[in-house]
Order: structure tokens, then C-alpha cells, then sequence
């Protein structure tokens, strides 16, 4: 464990948005691994009916939901159902979502973190850092809790250069700027994950100035994250020396307040 940067005690809340398949849950799970190399101790809690944001923490096996264990167990819930330590001890959660053609996967999301902070879950686990991997296609009132309610104070939003992804992450700033008297979410930047296409930095680049926000940091497109997750891990545990772990390790320093040059 390295100099922990962030205050002893202070609990950092942070939310990663994006369209969905961009990428998100590939980048948050690396993240989380990366920051508890740096001694930190990390919550990751999926916000996507997806479910899978912490599959590759937990050796490829998806984890209950809490709205799956709330129906089957009711008010007889217990933190035990729905939290679970992942690779490098990340605590792990999934919101889930409702079945498919029924009920509202926002309205999902609100019901889980109710439950959620009825349990005390940030009570009993007190992590440094709580990271929400949320779904950033459609910003409904429920997809916006994170940023609501003083949940996250920082949203990263994760983005190649393709235009729905960049549509997306205008959306959600702009969910971000209609929320503000609400909450202190702010947008902290983007995060470029490649998909090689012509350009793709000078667009996201150039969408960062229209979006009077800052393009943090460039992700490599690697064909290790494949073979990473057929083995069930984050690439940061499966290749810690390769280059994209590297650059994970970048924006954990960069979400702990050390800015890399
Ligand atoms: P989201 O959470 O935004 O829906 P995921 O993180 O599940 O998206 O990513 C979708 C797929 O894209 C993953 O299964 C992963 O294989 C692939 N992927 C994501 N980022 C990268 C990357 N930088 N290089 C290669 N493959 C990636
Ligand atoms: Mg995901």
C-alpha cells in the first residue's frame, strides 16, 4: 500500500457514466483493483439492469441483485444477500433491474439504494472510495440518483469517439447541469476508451472543449481485456505490466487527487 492521498475518514463518492457497451464496468473494475493496490479500500456498486459491473471481480460469476434478493427475502434483507468482497477485497454490489418488459429500470434503481442505505451499507463497510458504474443511455430521474441527493460528488463519463457515445455523454452532463441544485455532482472529464475509429482523439477531444470539460485520459482498445475476463479478472491483475493497466493505474492516481504529469 502506498501514501493514502484521500482524507482518513472521508468518504469519496464517485459515479462513471456512459452509453451503454462503451466500456464502463471494463474500466471502473480496473480502477477499483488499481486503487486498492494503492491501499485504498473501494465499493463498487453496478447501476445498469445489465448486472455485470463486478463480474470480473468475482471470478466471472455474477452476484444477487439487490432487487432479485429484495423479492425473495423482503424485509428480511440483510447487507450479507447483496455485498461481496471481490478481487483485491472490493465490495461488490449489484442495484439489478426489473424484468424485462416490466417495471422501470430507473425506478429499480432508486428502490435498490434505498434499501441499500436503509441497511447502512456505507456504515458497516466504510470504504475510501465508493465508485457507482452506472447506465448513461437514458438519464431518467432514476439513472440520475447518483448524481442526485449528494451521492456522487464527481462524475467521470466514459466515451470513444463514436457519435451515440458522444451524444450519451452530452446527455448526461447535461443531467448533470440540470441536477445541480439538487446535489454537488460535478463532471470531472471524460475518459476515452478507443475503439480505433478515424480521429478519435481530436473528436473526443474537441467534444470535451464544446463540453467545457477536460479529456482526462486515453484507454487503449487491448485484446487482453478478452483474454482477461475469459480467466474472469481485471486485465490490472491478469497483465499488470501491460500498457492499458497502466493506464488504469493513471486514472486511479488521477480519482485519488495525484495527477499524473
Ligand atoms: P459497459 O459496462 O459500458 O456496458 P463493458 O465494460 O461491459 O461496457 O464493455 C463491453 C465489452 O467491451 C467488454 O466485454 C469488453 O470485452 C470490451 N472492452 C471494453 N473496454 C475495452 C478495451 N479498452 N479494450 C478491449 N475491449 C474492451
Ligand atoms: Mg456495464
Amino acid at each position: 500500500a502506498g501514501i493514502l492521498l484521500l482524507e482518513p475518514g472521508l468518504m469519496k463518492k464517485i459515479a462513471f457514466y456512459g452509453k451503454g457497451g462503451i466500456g464502463k464496468s471494463t474500466t471502473v473494475s480496473n480502477l477499483s483493483v488499481a486503487l486498492t493496490d494503492m491501499g485504498y479500500s473501494v465499493m463498487q456498486i453496478g447501476c445498469d439492469p445489465k448486472a455485470d459491473s463486478t463480474i470480473n471481480l468475482t471470478k466471472g460469476e455474477k452476484i444477487p441483485t439487490v432487487l432479485t434478493m429484495m423479492s425473495q427475502k423482503g424485509s428480511g434483507i440483510t447487507l450479507d444477500d447483496v455485498v461481496f468482497k471481490g478481487s483485491g477485497n472490493v465490495y461488490c454490489a449489484e442495484t439489478g433491474g426489473p424484468k424485462p418488459g416490466c417495471g422501470c429500470a430507473g425506478r429499480g434503481i432508486i428502490t435498490a439504494f434505498e434499501q441499500l442505505e436503509l441497511l447502512g451499507i456505507y456504515e458497516r463497510y466504510n470504504p475510501d472510495i465508493v465508485i457507482y458504474d452506472v447506465l448513461g443511455d437514458v438519464v431518467c430521474g432514476g439513472f440520475a440518483l447518483p448524481i442526485r441527493k449528494g451521492y456522487a460528488e464527481e462524475v467521470y463519463i466514459v466515451t470513444s469517439g463514436e457519435k451515440m457515445a458522444l451524444y450519451a455523454a452530452d446527455n448526461i452532463q447535461q443531467a448533470v447541469i440540470n441536477n445541480s441544485s439538487r446535489g454537488y455532482a460535478k463532471v470531472k472529464g471524460l475518459v476515452l476508451n478507443s475503439r480505433n475509429i478515424p480521429n478519435e482523439f481530436e473528436a473526443v477531444n474537441e467534444a470535451a472543449i464544446q463540453m467545457k470539460t477536460e479529456l482526462l485520459l486515453k484507454i487503449p482498445r487491448d485484446s487482453i481485456i478478452q483474454e482477461a475476463e475469459n480467466h474472469g479478472m481485471t486485465a490490472v491483475e491478469y497483465a499488470p505490466q501491460s500498457e492499458i493497466s497502466q493506464a488504469y493505474r493513471k486514472l486511479a492516481k488521477i480519482v485519488a487527487g495525484e495527477t499524473p504529469e
